[in-house]
C-alpha cells in the first residue's frame, strides 16, 4: 500500500506532467466508481480547467485548478501514469486528457491514466478551499512540515489513552505514518510499541519524531520502495529486505540477535525487539 513517501513521489510526478500540460481538457471515466461512485457532474465541471498547483495532504493528492480541486487517493493499488495509444491496461479506470495552455502550439496532448486493480482509491472534487472538505478537515499536522510544533504534538499525545504506536498512526494526531513506518521508527527510537503514550517523555518523543521523519525522507530520496511493497508507475510490488522489525516475528534482531516479537496492537500486527526497545 502506498504510504506517505510514495504518495509524495506520485505528487511530484504529477506536478511535472501538469506543469507541461496544465489544461484538463476532458476526464474520461471508464466505470462508475472506485471505492465510492464518481462525482460525475463535479468531474465534468472541471473540463477546461487550468491546473494551478499540485499538493499532498496526508495521503491525498490535491490537484488545484481555477475551478476547484481534484482529490486523488491511491487506496491500496492506485497509480497514475502517462498512457500512450496501445499502452492501456485493463484496470485503467480514469483517463485525464490534458492539453497545453492557451496560446501554446496546438495539438500536443498527454493522457494520464489512473490504474487501480483493487479499486480502493478515491477520485473526488472539492472546492478551491479544499482544507474545509470533510475528508481533509480533521487531519492532524504533517510530519514533514518544517513548522510542526513538536512540543504541542507531544502534549496532545500525552493526553491520549492507548499505546504509542496506535497514537502515532492516528491520522487526527499526525498524518502519514502507517503500520510499517510506525514499527520501524519505534525500533530506531528504542521505544516499545506497547508503551503507554501518556508516559512518553519529551526527549523520547523528539527522538521518535526525528526517526519517523528520517525514515520518510530516506524513502522519498530512494524513490519510495525502501520500506513498503509499493513501486510507482504501477509495476509489480517488490518487498525490499530492509525492515528491522516489521514482518520479522521470530527472526533475529539485526542489532542484538534477540528474537523479534509480535503482537496485535489496536488491530494491527506489531513487531519489536524486546532487548533494543524499552
Ligand atoms: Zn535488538
Amino acid at each position: 500500500m502506498p504510504e506517505l513517501p510514495e504518495v509524495e513521489i506520485v505528487k511530484s510526478d504529477l506536478a511535472g506532467y501538469f506543469a507541461k500540460f496544465p489544461v484538463i481538457e476532458r476526464i474520461e471515466l471508464r466505470r462508475k466508481d472506485l471505492r465510492e461512485p464518481f462525482p460525475v457532474k463535479k468531474l465534468k465541471a472541471l473540463h477546461g480547467a487550468n491546473v494551478t498547483k499540485v499538493l499532498r495532504r496526508a495521503k491525498y493528492i490535491l490537484i488545484e485548478t481555477d475551478r476547484g480541486t481534484l482529490i486523488s487517493h491511491l487506496g491500496m493499488t492506485g497509480s497514475w501514469r502517462p498512457v500512450d495509444l496501445g499502452n492501456e491496461r485493463i484496470h485503467d479506470h480514469v483517463y485525464l486528457h490534458l492539453g497545453q495552455a492557451l496560446g501554446s502550439p496546438r495539438g500536443l496532448q498527454l493522457r494520464l491514466g489512473y490504474c487501480d486493480p483493487r479499486r480502493f482509491g478515491i477520485l473526488d472534487v472539492a472546492g478551491r478551499d479544499w482544507a474545509k472538505n470533510t475528508r481533509l478537515s480533521k487531519l492532524g499536522p504533517e510530519p514533514l512540515d518544517p513548522d510542526l510544533d513538536v512540543e504541542l504534538l507531544w502534549r496532545n499525545i500525552r493526553r491520549r489513552q492507548g499505546a504509542i504506536k496506535a497514537i502515532l498512526m492516528n491520522q487526527e494526531i499526525l498524518v502519514g505514518v502507517g503500520n510499517i513506518y510506525a514499527s520501524e521508527a519505534l525500533f530506531r527510537a528504542g521505544l516499545r510499541p506497547t508503551r503507554k503514550a501518556s508516559g512518553i517523555k519529551l526527549n523520547e518523543f523528539l527522538l521518535l519524531l526525528r526517526q519517523t521523519v528520517g525514515l520518510l525522507l530516506e524513502a522519498i530520496a530512494k524513490g519510495g520502495s525502501t520500506i513498503s511493497d509499493f513501486v510507482h508507475g504501477a509495476g509489480e510490488g517488490q518487498f525490499q529486505d530492509s525492515h528491522s522489525v516489521y514482518d520479522r516475528a521470530g527472526m533475529d534482531c539485526r542489532v542484538c540477535g534477540h528474537q523479534i516479537k509480535s503482537k496485535t496492537v489496536a488491530g494491527r500486527s506489531t513487531f519489536w525487539c524486546p532487548s533494543c526497545q524499552h
